[in-house]
């Protein structure tokens, strides 16, 4: 092993190395950021790095804890202190976190090193990273492509082996339709068990933070880390957090799995139904039982996710008001004007969009047409899982519809790109756990392009759903196969 090759290496395998002595956190650590250096010209999935402060980091780090001296990236919606936080958007421009979120205190208590801030939809509004107010990033599967978002940042790093691992946050499929589009591994925890505290808001009732890894086994040791009772976040449950690697490594015999009939859609690109109807045969050889389920309400979850997600995000970005944080407009005639023009400038086309359809299904008069009922169809879907859960251990579906597309492709039509998000958002609508796992490639235009299996588990069952994906994993070989701009650096 060279020191160019550390960065291919998973977390699971690095801590090997450095619990062994083989290399050190420092080495790590720069041989990270020399990676970073060779690729994200052309990735650009970071906004900010800090290695100065990381390496001090790494000079202490303590090998023999869980993460001990593995850095990890983390979404720039996540509050690391003395680190730009600007969710990608120009009105948090120059603002730097005054604290650490718990999920931050908790991976540095279990050793890890945050030292980057990776790029994203603004505020989380999106599913192409195109949102974001500062620079697009690239698949590193085919750079005219989209990495997914909104942590498109996180994914592209990941994907690109330029991290070991991220954060990102999920209010939708933020996590998961990356990871798909990337060819990782993303897992969206269920709601309350993980802190949100020292995350910026987007929709209170869906955000959950959760971890993008080449690996599933990645993806439970930082699980293990994050998840647990914060009594600074009053939704984050006093639940005990078991250990989530150890569910893994069993067989699925008796393991029920329900294909949800109303999932099985036209709008599926026929290479994504074929890989996952190759990876349901493939759960079936190892056991599992497929059975058929029904989500009635399925037809529902985008309108009411895109109701409730921008009312509750008009309330949280009332706060970019220009006196607090960030961006504030010149020279203002009075307070009006002050504030008027500081969010005109300081937010993109989307999250004013948002800000707009939330404030309407808010509004007096539309209320109850809307948001009231919205609410009511979110607890008719959240049976609909509770009852599918009756039958069947965990749900299988594709992540997203269709594989990465071209940049720029569905930027003039948001309604197209909100469809996309038909597998991913219902489960935060109901407050289950997801994850993402590769499980195979759609071939256009010569490139190779991930598609991802989602397993969705019934609230705090989060192990099952690792159990399966790591199973599933284990007896394929797409989670070894690296990005093209991740094979080109190795040095073989
Ligand atoms: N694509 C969804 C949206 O635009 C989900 C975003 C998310 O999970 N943060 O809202």
């Amino acid at each position: 092993m060279t020191e160019k090759d550390l960065p291919a290496l998973n977390i699971a395998d690095l801590q090997s190395l450095l619990r062994r002595r083989e290399v050190s956190p420092r080495e790590v650590l720069d041989a990270l950021r020399a990676r970073i250096e060779d690729v994200d010209g052309e990735v650009d999935a970071y906004l900010s790095t800090n290695f100065e402060a990381a390496t001090k980091e790494a000079e202490k780090a303590n090998v023999d804890l869980p993460l001990g001296g593995v850095p990890i990236a983390i979404k720039d919606i996540i509050s690391v202190a003395g680190e730009p936080c600007t969710c990608a958007s120009k009105i948090l421009r120059g603002y730097r976190a005054l604290y650490d979120a718990t999920v931050i205190q908790k991976l540095r208590a279990a050793g890890a090193i945050p030292f980057g801030k990776t790029n994203m939809d603004e505020f989380a509004m999106g599913s192409s990273t195109e949102n974001s107010g500062v620079k697009l990033t690239r698949n590193p599967w085919d750079l005219s492509r989209v990495p997914g978002g909104s942590s498109g940042g996180s994914a592209a790093a990941v994907a690109a082996d330029a991290a070991f691992g991220a954060l990102g946050t999920d209010t939708g499929g933020s996590i998961r339709q990356p990871a798909a589009l990337s060819g990782i591994v993303g897992f969206k925890p269920s709601y309350g068990r993980v802190s949100r505290f020292g995350l910026v808001a987007f929709a209170s009732s869906l955000d959950q933070a959760g971890p993008l890894t080449k690996t599933v086994r990645d993806a439970a040791l930082i699980m293990n880390a994050i998840a647990g009772h914060d009594p600074q976040d009053s939704t984050c449950l006093n639940e005990p957090v078991p250990d989530y690697t150890a569910a893994l490594g069993r067989d699925l015999r008796g393991v029920r799995l329900g294909l949800p009939k109303e999932y099985m859609i036209e709008g599926i690109e026929p290479q994504v139904k074929s890989a996952i109807d190759a990876a349901i045969a493939q759960l079936e050889t190892l056991g599992a039982e497929i059975v058929d389920v029904s989500l009635p309400q399925t037809d529902y979850a985008i309108a009411v996710y895109y109701i409730l997600a921008t009312a509750e995000a008009s309330a949280n970005l009332a706060r970019f008001d220009g006196v607090r944080y960030g961006h504030r407009a010149e020279d203002p005639k009075d307070l009006l004007d002050h504030y008027g023009r500081t969010r005109e400038e300081g937010f993109g086309p989307e999250v004013k969009r948002r800000i707009i359809l939330g404030t309407y299904v808010l509004s007096s008069g539309y209320y109850d047409a809307y948001y009231l009922r919205a609410q009511k169809v979110r607890e008719l879907i959240r049976q609909d899982f509770a009852k599918a859960f009756e039958k069947v251990d965990v749900l299988i579906s594709p992540t997203s519809p269709v594989p990465a597309f071209k940049l720029g492709e569905r930027m003039d039509d948001p309604l197209q790109m909100y469809l996309a998000d038909i597998f991913t958002s219902p489960a935060n609508l109901a407050g289950i756990c997801g994850i993402s796992v590769p499980c195979g490639f759609a071939e256009t235009d010569g490139h190779r392009l991930p598609v991802g299996l989602q397993l969705l588990g019934k609230a705090f069952d989060e192990g099952r759903i690792l159990q399966i994906a790591h199973a599933y994993e284990q007896s394929t070989d797409w989670h070894k196969t690296r990005s093209p701009i991740a094979a080109s650096m190795r040095d073989v």
